[in-house]
């Protein structure tokens, strides 16, 4: 496994179990134990995807069944857009922790940027970090003017990105001022959300005798992009992690970058309405 190292020098796996919409219970918990056999070490959720519990549930069981320290694992979860625009930031992340039956979380992001509500909360992300209980604090669906609003005012820069990206939605922009403000990006939806059909990626992954799911998931490694792939499925879990065993050239990588449409799948953090 790759890693790459965020500004306060703590790292994170290049790669990690994505679980929006993965059931709490069972099949969350039933994915999390197939992901830690594979080598996954990062677990992306998010207190609105409902599966706090059994994500929790799946870490500890983890120390047991599999012998992996909870040090071992990177855990990230989010706080929602209603805990932003009720001021309730505090309890919101307490409820989270409680949740997850953990003491800290290795990265908490602000899950969107919820107009006149972010700063605010960014003050409370910096009292966490300061006390232990987020390692790491970051942001989520920011883009540039969001960015800026929050280095202006904040005493602790968010040292990660989340947002949505893929061949089809690239956002240079935001990648390149998370870059000058050494903000690692993490990519959402990196398989467009298992829309893998395209010539070119068929074309480079017949090259490599690998899916068109790993083609991208290696673009993103090689461009030094944390990448959350989500599958519930115990194959699809072992082939998005596969993909440290092969290469792709500099035209292979020129290819990709070339699909760029601007084309979304989520909604735009300039108008979203929820
Ligand atoms: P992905 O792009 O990861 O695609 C997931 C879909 O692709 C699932 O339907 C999955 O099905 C399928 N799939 C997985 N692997 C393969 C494969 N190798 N070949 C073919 N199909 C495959 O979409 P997500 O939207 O889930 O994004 C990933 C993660 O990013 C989320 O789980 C979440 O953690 C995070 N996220 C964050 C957001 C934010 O606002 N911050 C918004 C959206 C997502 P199956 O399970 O059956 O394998």
């Amino acid at each position: 496994m790759k890693h790459l190292t965020l500004a306060n020098d703590k790292t994170i796996p290049a790669l990690g179990l994505g679980v929006y919409k993965a059931k709490d219970g069972n099949e969350v918990q039933q994915a999390i134990e197939w992901a830690l056999a594979a080598g996954y070490r990062s677990i992306d959720t998010a207190a609105v995807y409902g599966n706090e519990e059994g994500v929790g549930a799946a870490i500890r069981e983890s120390q047991s069944t599999q012998q992996i320290d909870r040090s071992e694992i990177f855990l990230t979860t989010k706080i929602w857009n209603s805990d932003l625009r009720e001021d309730n930031v505090e309890q919101a992340f307490e409820d989270s922790l409680q949740r997850l039956q953990q003491d800290y979380v290795d990265l908490l992001l602000i899950h969107w940027p919820v107009a006149g509500k972010f700063n605010a909360a960014w003050k409370h992300f910096e009292r966490f970090y300061e006390q232990g209980r987020a390692k790491a604090i970051g942001v989520s669906n920011f883009m540039p003017e969001h960015l800026e609003s929050l280095l202006a005012e904040a005493r602790i820069k968010p040292m990660l990105n989340q947002i949505e990206f893929h061949p089809y939605l690239q956002q240079r922009a935001t990648v390149d001022l998370c870059r000058r403000e050494g903000i690692l990006v993490e990519a959402w939806s990196p398989l467009m959300q298992g829309n893998l059909n395209d010539a070119t990626l068929s074309q480079i992954a017949q090259q490599h005798g690998k899916s068109n799911a790993q083609i991208i998931l290696r673009w993103n490694i090689q461009k030094d992009i944390v990448t959350i792939p989500k599958s519930t499925n115990q194959g699809r879990i072992q082939e998005n992690i596969d993909v440290f065993d092969f290469e792709l050239s500099p035209e292979d990588m020129a290819s990709i970058d070339a699909l760029n449409r601007d084309q979304r799948i989520g909604p735009d953090p300039y108008t979203f309405s929820f």
